[in-house]
């Protein structure tokens, strides 16, 4: 087993004393550490990579997918089963693209990779009147792509370098703006049914990948090549969430938690949960509802607890 050591120099000023150094150097292996932790939990709670894979990982040259890329190597060093990497980079031809970046550093770090040139750039230009959003059209062309790629490289698992700040900026855009309870699945069937899409960053912190792209020096290519707008819904809720992050410690967190503790009965979509045919059943359940009384809340102080009908005269 490989031990947790970062490879690359810590983030300091020449000047910085041996001390300080010793400090960022524990502190950089301690998100190292933390990341394969985030994410190895990641893939084995979703089942995200069997023995015997092929993991397309889908490279942008942002600092997430370069992240992915990185962790999802380790930890194949240290895993009980054998699983294949290939790193795909689909060229969208976009202006200035510095086309040799990806190429040298896959070469240099020994990943066998595959770059698919594909002029979406232009399709989208001559689709999309000047000024109107493009990304809508743009990812649907690169979904097809990328799905058509893995089925030549014999993939059988795709990875897409989102985190959980996507998947909470997703679930609030989702409910805000479309009137669903809907988020980033971490793990899916593709839309054409024939390939499963992961994310093994579903558990990883945006912050988090920020500091080790830095930590790791990794090429960032600029995302902003394109041309396109920013899409301001999405900026709006980051805002909410940093504000709330900043403002009401935990709440953000204990939301991201609630996505994995679902309760369709209390919740109000019919298809989920049988409301129609429901009737008193006569059997008594202690962790039964207590329809009218108020839900016990731990987070707050003077928190009151639920006393058993039984015990009131
Ligand atoms: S930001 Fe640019 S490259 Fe990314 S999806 Fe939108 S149009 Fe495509």
């Amino acid at each position: 087993m490989k031990p947790a050591v970062l490879d690359t120099p810590p983030l300091a000023p020449s000047a910085t004393t041996a001390k300080s150094v010793e400090k960022i150097t524990y502190e950089n292996n301690k998100l190292h550490k933390r990341l394969c932790r985030q994410v190895g939990q990641a893939i084995g709670d979703f089942n995200m990579i069997e023995d015997g894979d092929k993991v397309m990982v889908c490279l942008s040259g942002g600092k997430d997918s370069y992240g992915l890329l990185d962790i999802l190597l380790t930890l194949r060093e240290r895993a009980p089963i054998s699983f294949d990497i290939i790193a795909v980079n689909l060229d969208q031809k976009q202006p200035n693209f510095p086309a040799h970046i990806l190429p040298e550093y896959l070469t240099k770090l020994g990943v066998p990779f595959h770059i698919e040139n594909q002029d979406t750039y232009s399709i989208v230009k001559r689709l999309i009147p000047e000024g109107k959003t493009t990304c809508s059209l743009c990812s649907r062309l690169r979904r097809g792509i990328l799905y058509r790629v893995a089925d030549e490289l014999g993939a059988t698992k795709i990875a897409l370098g989102h985190h959980r700040d996507d998947i909470m900026e997703t679930f609030f855009l989702n409910m805000f703006f479309g009137a669903k309870l809907k988020s980033m699945p971490a793990k899916l069937q593709s839309d054409d049914g024939r390939h499963v899409v992961i994310r093994p960053l579903a558990y990883v912190k945006e912050a988090d990948m920020e500091r080790y792209a830095q930590v790791k020096g990794f090429p960032i290519i600029p995302c902003d090549l394109c041309g396109s707008q920013e899409n301001l819904q999405r900026k709006q809720i980051k805002k909410m969430l940093t504000e709330w992050d900043k403002n009401y410690p935990g709440r953000v967190d204990n939301i991201f938690s609630s996505l994995s503790t679902v309760v369709p009965s209390h919740l109000m979509d019919r298809d989920l949960f049988a409301f129609a045919g429901l009737k008193a059943s006569g059997v008594a359940d202690v962790n039964g509802d207590i329809a009218f009384d108020e839900e016990p809340c731990s987070a707050g102080s003077g928190t009151i607890g639920v006393i058993p009908l039984t015990a009131i005269d």
